[in-house]
């Protein structure tokens, strides 16, 4: 499916396109007929699965094909057509962010507004006139009080978040919200749970017969696939990689670089240990990917080596395992990388190489799937001593070293950078 299939208007497309995105995501894929065809929503779905996009575009695209203002050359003041509301000041930023990027070159204007700043330049924007308002609550209260904003035009309305809305305490001001809206318009309701109290809720908000739509958030892959972290160095990593192949040579294995080059130095260090792997990355021609992909359906060659662009279109079913040679830096792809294996609830490995500079993508890695991956202690590739110190380590003569018992065979010993004459205590081993 892509975006032209959904009948997203050119103006839209042009700015997906510069945006990178070339298909719609699932959310996006069943949200946007259904709202195109101006039916209310009711989406249990979280951030992180493109329900911004999925529906920012509609609205935009509505707007702009069915008000009467020529948005090239407007005449009159814009007035509130659309308006979203969400729970904290960094989600309404990002939606505001998000309507600027999608509808760069339709001329619809939005505006965001939030609490604990002032709230002069915001209503400078709102007496300019805007076609989109993201607010928070309290703050869309306040400046509707004082007379800043009129919902009288307005057609389409987005609660976002409505269970983070509860949490936090907004119910009275959502419930006062809502009892301001005109009573036709498309209204679009999301929450990442369904308790009853959210239901009840969205009844409060959206008509007799919404379309429903349900995504699975990402992290439930997280939860499905095992996983493992291996601490390792950067140049054990080969060893480790033909180490973990050798232990189970059987199992079909996607093995995830960052680079191409990477991919190609992977399948060569694979190949010396006798194991048979294929790469697909961009720079190879379209004949070699599906060569690769045939022998790797096949079970031909039981290692296939990809990038992360290369790997997003393919289909290898029964993949027992995922390696990620490097860390992705974009958390979100590592749960896509993983989501490879486990596919349709089956039981999937998925192994991380995490050197010393890597620890960093591991923690937000984490912290997205809230989760801590367990630590492989495998003593082959333990990190040096550098990186158990965190810092460079230079080596120091016989004659400076102290206690001579500690002495290594070859009369060397390791000290930490700033040891100075065996008096700063510093770690040593
Ligand atoms: P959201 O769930 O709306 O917070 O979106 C999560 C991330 O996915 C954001 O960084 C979006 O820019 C990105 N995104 C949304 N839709 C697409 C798409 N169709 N293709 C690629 N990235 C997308």
């Amino acid at each position: 499916m892509t975006f032209k299939e959904l009948e997203i208007i050119d103006p839209i497309l042009r700015s997906l396109k510069e945006k990178g995105y070339t298909q719609p995501t699932p959310i996006q894929e069943q949200s946007i007929p259904i709202l195109l065809s101006g039916k209310d929503l009711l989406g249990c779905a979280q951030t992180g699965t493109g329900k911004t996009a999925a529906f920012s575009i509609p609205i935009l695209q509505n707007i702009y094909l069915h008000s009467a203002e020529n948005f090239s050359k407007r005449r009159s003041k814009p007035r509130i057509k659309g308006l979203i509301v969400t729970p904290t000041r960094e989600l309404a930023i990002q939606i505001g962010e998000s309507l600027t990027d999608y509808g760069r070159y339709t001329g619809i204007r939005n505006t965001v507004i939030f609490g604990g700043v002032k709230q002069g330049p915001q209503t400078q924007i709102l007496q300019r006139g805007v076609d989109i308002l993201v607010a928070t609550p309290g703050r869309l209260l306040d400046l509707m009080s004082q007379g800043f904003i009129s919902l009288s035009n307005l057609e389409y309305f987005v609660l976002d978040e409505a269970d983070r809305m509860l949490d936090m305490g907004f119910i009275h001001d959502v419930r006062k919200i809502i009892a301001q809206l005109p009573a036709k318009r498309q209204s679009l309701f999301f929450s990442a749970t369904m308790s009853a109290e959210i239901v009840k809720l969205s009844r409060k908000i959206l008509g007799g017969n919404p379309g429903k739509v349900t995504i699975q958030p990402e992290q439930s892959t997280a939860e499905r696939v095992a996983q493992q972290v291996y601490f390792v160095d950067k140049k054990s990593k080969p060893k480790l990689l033909v180490h973990l192949m050798e232990q189970n040579p059987e199992d079909s294995t996607l093995v995830f670089s960052r680079t191409k080059h990477g991919a190609d130095r992977i399948v060569k260090i694979l190949g010396k240990a006798g194991i048979k792997a294929m790469a697909i990355h961009g720079n190879k021609s379209q004949g070699a990917r599906q060569k690769a992909l045939g022998t790797f359906k096949t079970g031909e060659t039981s290692v296939l080596v990809a990038t992360d662009i290369a790997a997003r279109g393919i289909d290898v079913s029964g993949l027992e395992r995922v390696i990620n040679y490097d860390l992705p830096n974009i958390p979100e792809t590592y749960v896509h990388r993983i989501g490879r294996t486990g596919r349709a609830n089956a039981e999937g490995t998925a192994l991380s190489f995490c050197d010393m500079e890597e620890k960093p993508y591991l923690n937000d890695i984490q912290k997205l799937i809230r989760q801590q991956i367990p630590v492989v202690q495998e003593h082959l590739f333990l990190p040096t001593m550098e990186n158990l110190l965190g810092k460079e380590v230079v080596e120091v003569p016989e004659r400076v070293g102290k206690p001579a018992g500690n002495r290594k065979k070859n009369g060397r010993k390791y000290y930490p950078k700033n040891h100075r004459n065996g008096k700063s205590g510093g770690s040593r081993s």
